[in-house]
């Protein structure tokens, strides 16, 4: 991989079937991403949940690679490994998934497409994406919002803590 290949950033997060390893293995995977290379990734934080869905707890990570896919190639691999961990696409929007991997951040890019959001538009108001990113990459610049740096983060809504 050379000058062509990009900086992108994976939110990870997992409610079902043993969380933790969920995400573990997510990484695993795409550390395996043909195209992509990890270059970091973050400690693994516990969340409430959100969105008025009573549900478990979720693990959340953020994960760093460097990638030659486009955008689309990306999501598309992203997807591939939710599907290769038994994600149905047919749940209620923000409820209980065994897996969720959000293109966070795409070099420099803003893209706004038919299912295709960068970076994505959860970024400001998540303390369990801020916090994991912020941790692999404190001087990331988020096109649109600026430095990471600048963004407040809401420590304790929804309620989160580093895990390991
Ligand atoms: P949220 O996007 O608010 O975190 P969610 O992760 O629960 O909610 P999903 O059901 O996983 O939402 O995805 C809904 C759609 O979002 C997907 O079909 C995908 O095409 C689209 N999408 C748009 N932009 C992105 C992005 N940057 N990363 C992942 N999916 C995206
Ligand atoms: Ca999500
Ligand atoms: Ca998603």
């Amino acid at each position: 991989m050379d000058g062509d290949s990009v900086n992108a950033f994976v939110g990870i997060g997992s409610n079902l079937a043993y969380p933790s390893r969920q995400v573990e293995s997510a990484i695993d995977r795409l550390s395996e991403l043909p195209g992509a290379r990890l270059l970091a990734r973050s400690s693994l934080y516990r969340s409430t949940p959100f969105g008025g869905v009573e549900q478990p707890d979720f693990i959340n990570a953020a994960a760093h690679l460097k990638t030659t896919l486009s955008p689309r190639a990306l999501l598309e691999a992203l997807q591939g490994v939710e599907r290769a961990h038994g994600r149905e696409r047919d749940g209620e929007r923000w409820g209980p998934r065994v897996i969720d991997l959000d293109l966070l951040v795409y070099g420099s890019c803003q893209i706004s497409e038919p299912g295709l959001d960068v970076p994505h538009p959860g970024i400001a108001e998540r303390n369990f994406v801020l916090l994991p990113l912020s941790e692999i990459a404190p001087d990331l610049d988020v096109p649109g919002l600026g430095p990471l740096s600048s963004i407040a983060i809401n420590y304790c809504e929804p309620q989160i803590e580093r895990i390991a």
